[in-house]
């Protein structure tokens, strides 16, 4: 996963500068720049995480917002410690993912892929009262993980849920869920079922598809978002750009949201009015 922000960067070659769905152009209406990458030590972890707070917090000193492409999903953490700091508050997270990522340990160790939201939620970086996972599924280690998850505050939207609420419901309880809070919006790709996003370390059959999770996105717009990531995209697994191009399209969804700010009518684009259905089901 390493790989995965030189690859969406590669996969973002097709987009074009005019978001219809959200009428945004996000590139016109804010400025926005590639930082690069982070370099980050690969053979210790902790002062891997070191690394990437202080790179969250010296880039989003100057008021910017920070839309970081992983890369592990450990990654959450520091970002999420930058992300609060700034905020100077526990924020309001929606994680969308297959997993959970709240377990405490995996073999032993504190700090990895599948332990991120736990942490956060021990170091008082997310506001209880706002947290929601997004698409779970799949088996889990037993029940205590759910009963645990419970008690750091999650909500959950499972995949099934999505399918059977529609994207509209999900969107007014998430919305109803964060508030005006300083919003942090976590994505682990394997969200998607693997149909859509093969190119990931841990595929879970039965997932979103491309179309709702970017929907759901869109749904957001309005809200206090403040930062954002995407990630666990792993190249070598990848076929046809396929994870590649989703990732990089939830990111141009960020920048819409980041370009219509916080001010942003939650309804919406105004094409209902030119006399087409684009976009008018909200
Ligand atoms: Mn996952
Ligand atoms: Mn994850």
């Amino acid at each position: 996963a390493r790989f995965g922000s030189g690859h969406v960067r590669q996969s973002s070659r097709l987009l074009r500068p005019y978001n219809p769905a959200t009428d945004t152009s996000p590139f016109a209406q804010a400025q926005v720049v590639d930082a690069g990458d982070m370099a980050v030590n690969p053979f210790d972890i902790g002062e891997a995480i070191e690394a990437i707070q202080q790179d969250a917090t010296d880039l989003t000193e100057d008021g910017s917002s920070l839309m970081t492409i992983g890369g592990d999903h450990t990654i959450a953490l520091p970002l999420l410690r930058a992300a609060s700091a700034r905020a100077g508050e526990p924020v309001a997270l929606l994680h969308f993912d297959a997993h959970l990522d709240t377990w405490d340990t995996y073999f032993g160790a504190e700090y990895t892929h599948g332990t991120p939201f736990r942490r956060a939620f021990e170091e008082g970086l997310i506001d209880s009262s706002g947290v929601c996972h997004v698409g779970t599924r799949g088996p889990l280690y037993g029940t205590q993980d759910l009963e645990d998850d419970a008690r750091f505050g999650f909500g959950v939207v499972t995949s099934n849920d999505v399918m059977r609420m529609g994207v509209d419901e999900v969107v007014g309880f998430l919305r109803e869920r964060v508030g005006d809070r300083p919003l942090y919006v976590s994505l682990d790709i394997d969200v998607l079922d693997p149909a859509h996003a093969p190119g990931t370390g841990t595929p879970e059959p039965g997932g979103l598809t491309s179309r709702e999770l970017l929907e759901i996105l869109r749904g957001l717009r309005g809200t206090n978002l403040i930062g954002a990531d995407v990630v666990e995209v792993a190249p070598p697994y990848d076929h046809a750009e396929l994870t590649g191009l989703a990732a990089a399209n939830v990111v141009y969804e960020y920048m819409s949201l980041l370009a219509l700010g916080a001010d942003a009518a939650p309804g919406g684009p105004a094409y209902g009015e030119s006399g087409t259905v684009y976009g008018a089901q909200r």
